[in-house]
């Protein structure tokens, strides 16, 4: 009952030709079906261009990390007043890169978690545990913990339209997937801890994804997952078969 949504997490790749290229080819070949969201997250100076190329198609686009603030003398950062002014519905907020690198911290996650409902920009929030606190036995307390601090001051209606992206730190980029079970095992977690906030009705309706190492030959058995609604892929989301393949098992 909960519509499946796999994101393409580009990271820093790809040139604005390869970006573009990808996407014409993508756009025009996604299966009909309302059973998936079909997503991609380019480096943010690549948003214009692919909004506007992917208008009226079932491709969407969203955004990779943004500030809290609507404007101010934040050099280099990008807005959410920004990224709702571009029709960029989605932005990928507290992913483990941004915490590990750029000191984003669970206070921010939580600013910029509230900034995008504010603006109406669906926010794909990461949580994920380190091979450290998995190894000490702290994945569920790890992850319950930043659940929590990042959804700090949204209400229920507003959290039934989040996505939280659970994403191991183990698992990305290293060919390590957890098994989907134990996946599964902690998505549960979080829809408990969700509920717990809010009702069951809101841990029933938010969609949670699983990130780390997924690729076309794992994702049928992740998405199989009871508390598994999609994917945050990164790696195996840069070419346009491998991209398209996982679509098509989720649809
Ligand atoms: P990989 O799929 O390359 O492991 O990256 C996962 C990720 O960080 C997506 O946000």
């Amino acid at each position: 009952m909960r519509k499946r949504i796999i994101a393409g997490n580009w990271k820093m790749y790809k040139t604005i030709g390869e970006a573009k290229s990808f996407v014409t080819e993508v756009k025009d070949r996604l299966p009909e079906t309302d059973n998936v969201d079909a997503v991609i997250c380019p480096p943010s100076l690549y948003l214009s261009e692919l909004v506007k190329l992917t208008e009226g198609t079932p491709l969407e686009i969203g955004a990779q990390t943004m500030h809290d603030v609507d404007e101010g003398a934040f050099t280099g950062e990008v807005s959410p007043k920004m990224l709702a002014d571009l029709n960029v519905p989605y932005v990928i907020l507290g992913h483990s890169e941004r915490r590990q690198y750029f000191n984003e911290t669970d206070e921010a996650v939580n600013r910029k978690t509230l900034a995008a409902f504010s603006k109406g920009l669906t926010p794909i929030v990461c949580v994920g545990e380190s091979l450290e606190e998995r190894e000490a036995g702290k994945t569920v307390e790890t992850v319950a913990g930043q659940v929590i601090k990042a959804f700090e001051g949204v209400n229920a209606e507003q959290a039934k339209e989040a996505i939280i992206a659970y994403e191991p730190i183990w698992a990305i980029g290293t060919g390590k997937t957890a098994t989907a079970q134990d996946a599964n095992e902690v998505c549960g977690e979080i829809r408990a801890e969700i509920g717990k906030l809010y009702d069951d009705e809101t841990a029933s309706a938010i969609r949670i994804q699983y990130g780390g190492s997924v690729k076309p030959g794992n994702i049928g058995e992740l998405l199989s997952m009871e508390h598994i609604d999609g994917a945050l892929v990164g790696g195996a989301s840069l070419e346009p078969e491998s991209f398209l393949e996982m679509i098509g098992v989720a649809a």
